[in-house]
Formats: structure tokens, sequence, C-alpha cells
């Protein structure tokens, strides 16, 4: 069975890594890796191949910038050509980029099975690209591999027990991730800050498209850092640009973006993860610490119901005021929440016995 599998951006990597191996591992099963091109920088994507031992991808496409209809369509128009080529038995997408949809799409109009990892999530706000991604896919695919029981409640709401679609919990696969890379966490290189600073990441288009939004949440990160405790911020490319049009100044302990094995090595350090990713509040979970998401909704709603995580938005106060009490509070997961890192067996183990 041949499984054609579009990734191209960071967290698709990290998905990606786990999920491979177990495909690897599998008899009867072949991987062919299409990376669009997404993210292209060396430390947003290479140094993720290296560091994970994923395979190298058959297909680089080279795709990225644009707007968003302008980067969908040539991943579409491209991800095609490669079906057509390899005439896979299923495509397998991860979560929510234009990537996930572009490789989605152009396998349901072929008529090729598609295999979504991380179904289910909603944030209920349109406003945010990645729902409209996440929402399409999911309509499109033939099998949602879901991570949570809040996306199993998600998708039955919106009627999928009535489709043709197979609806599966498998847990999460960065549960995965985090567990099998967590023993080679590796020290950033040159970074001198003493255990307990605050870790942070921003890049939500919400945060840094909105200058008000942008404006308050630098003002908060600058005053933790003088007056709280370091704030570390491995700053994502397209922050840094955007901070810089805003003529913003930002006086935290900025270091460029780090690969996964360095930022397990931050996770398992900091006192507060303090973020507006998707992925990172989860990590914060696993590895035990508190988190407060710089955002109005999240899709990992069961982090909030525990109280292993506070959403605050982009406002000043509230963001102080948040990170301020979490710091150094630690969490734990006393109802594995995330199924305890099993998704990628669960995930291939279904690929090779479901019929298509
Ligand atoms: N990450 C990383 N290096 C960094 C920042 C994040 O390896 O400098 C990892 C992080 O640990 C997580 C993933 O990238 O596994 C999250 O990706 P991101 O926040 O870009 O996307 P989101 O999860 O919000 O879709």
């Amino acid at each position: 069975m041949k499984i054609l599998t579009v990734i191209g951006a960071r967290p698709q990597f990290i998905k990606a890594s786990v999920v491979s191996k177990a495909i690897q591992q599998a008899d009867g099963l072949t991987e062919i890796l299409v990376h669009t091109g997404q993210h292209f920088d060396a430390n947003m994507s290479d140094i993720f191949f290296d560091q994970l031992a994923i395979p190298r991808p058959d297909y680089q496409l080279d795709i990225h910038g644009g707007s968003h209809g302008d980067m969908t369509g040539r991943m579409l128009i491209e991800i095609e050509k490669v079906i057509l080529q390899e005439e896979p038995d299923w495509v397998l997408v991860y979560g929510d980029t234009n990537s996930t949809l572009a490789g989605a799409l152009a396998a349901a109009k072929l008529h090729i099975p598609v295999a979504h990892v991380e179904a289910g999530l909603r944030s209920f706000n349109m406003q945010m690209p990645e729902e409209i991604n996440r929402i399409l896919t999911d309509q499109i695919s033939r099998v949602l591999f879901c991570p949570t029981d809040s996306a199993i409640a998600n998708l039955e709401r919106e009627g999928f027990a009535d489709k043709p679609i197979e609806v599966l919990q498998v847990g999460d696969v960065m549960q995965d991730s985090a567990e099998l890379f967590a023993q080679r966490a590796t020290q950033p290189k040159d970074f001198s800050i003493a255990d307990g600073f605050i870790l942070t990441t921003l890049h939500r288009a919400e945060n840094t498209d909105n200058p008000n939004r942008l404006a308050a949440i630098v003002n908060a990160l600058n005053h933790l850092h003088r007056n709280v405790a370091p704030v570390v911020l491995p700053l994502h490319p397209r922050t840094r640009n955007l901070i810089a049009e805003q003529g913003l100044t930002l006086d935290v302990y900025l270091i460029d973006p780090v690969g996964y094995l360095e930022m397990i090595w931050l996770l398992q350090r900091t006192g507060l993860v303090l973020t507006d990713s998707g992925g990172v509040q989860k990590e914060a979970f696993f590895f035990g610490k508190a988190c407060v998401t710089m955002r109005d909704q999240t899709e990992w709603v069961e982090l909030i119901e525990v109280g292993a995580n506070e959403l605050v938005g982009a406002d000043t106060h509230a963001i102080i005021d948040a990170a301020t009490r979490n710091l150094g509070r630690t969490v734990e997961d006393k109802h594995s929440l995330y199924g305890g890192s099993v998704a990628a067996k669960r995930i291939v183990e279904q690929l090779k016995t479901m019929k298509i």
C-alpha cells in the first residue's frame, strides 16, 4: 500500500516524524513524502528533517509566500501532478495549514481517499485561516484521526455520524513526538539563562497581523522580562518582520527559532509557557508546566478545563497578571488527555486495515 504524505510547515514535520517512522516499520506500507515548501528557512524546515530523522522528501515543491489563495492554488496544481504520477492508495495530511487543505483537495478531486491527522479541532473563529483549512479538510476526508474527546464531540455536533467518513479517536501524535525525543533534549547553542525563565512563542496571524494586539503583547513581554522573569523568545521569522514593520522594540532574550530537540530542552527548564501556538500549549502540559495562552480561543479546551492553561487574549494587563500568577506552577496529566503516546501506531494500524 502506498501512502502519499503532504507536509509543509514546522508543526507538520514534528507530527510526521513519528507517523513516518511507524509507516517505515509496518509491513507492506511505503510512503512518498511531499514537502510543499510552505516553511523553507533552514531553522524552520531542514533542521527538523535532520534532528528527527524524517526521510528526505521525494518531492520538494518549493511553494511559499503570496496570499493564501495564491499559495494554496499553486500547491493544488503541483500536488495534483504528483498524485497523478504516484497513484497512491491514501493521501495523508496533518493539521490545518494551507498545505493540509491543498493536499486534501487535490486528492479528493482525484478520488484518492484522504486521511486527516489532528481532525475535529475547532476554535469557532472563522477569521482564522487554520479554522477554514481544518473544517474543509475534515469534510473531504475519508478517515478523521482525532486527538481528543472534544474533537470527537465537535464532529458529532457537525453531523459526521451520518456521513460516509470514519471518525476515530487515536490520541495526539504530538505526545508521541514529545515522549520519543524527550531523552535527546539539547541545550540551544550559546544559551545562558538560568532555569525558571518564561518561554514564549508568538506567530499567530490574529496577533502578528493586528498592530494593536502585537503592540499590547510586546508591552507585556517587555514588562515581564524587566520585572518578573527573563522572557526567552525563539522568534518566528514572520513575527520578526512584522515587529520591525510596526516599529516595535522587543526587550527580551531573543533567539532564532530553534530545532525541536532544543525546544524540548527549553520546555523542560522553563518556569512558564506563554504562547499563541497550538502545539506548544500541549507541550507545556506534556512537560508538566503551566501555560498562559495569548489568544481568545483555543482548540485544546481540555487544558483550560483541567486548569493547566489560561486564555488571556492580547491584553497587556491580563498577560502580565496571568504570567506572574502561573510562573513556577507545575501541572500533571491525571486523565491521559491525549491518549498516552500511541497515536502513530494506531493511525498506521488503521491505514493498513481499512477498506477503501
Ligand atoms: N517549535 C520548535 N522551535 C521553535 C518554536 C516551536 O521546534 O523555535 C515547535 C514546537 O515545539 C511545536 C511546534 O514547533 O512542536 C509548534 O509549531 P508552531 O507553534 O509553529 O505551530 P502551531 O502548533 O501553532 O500550529
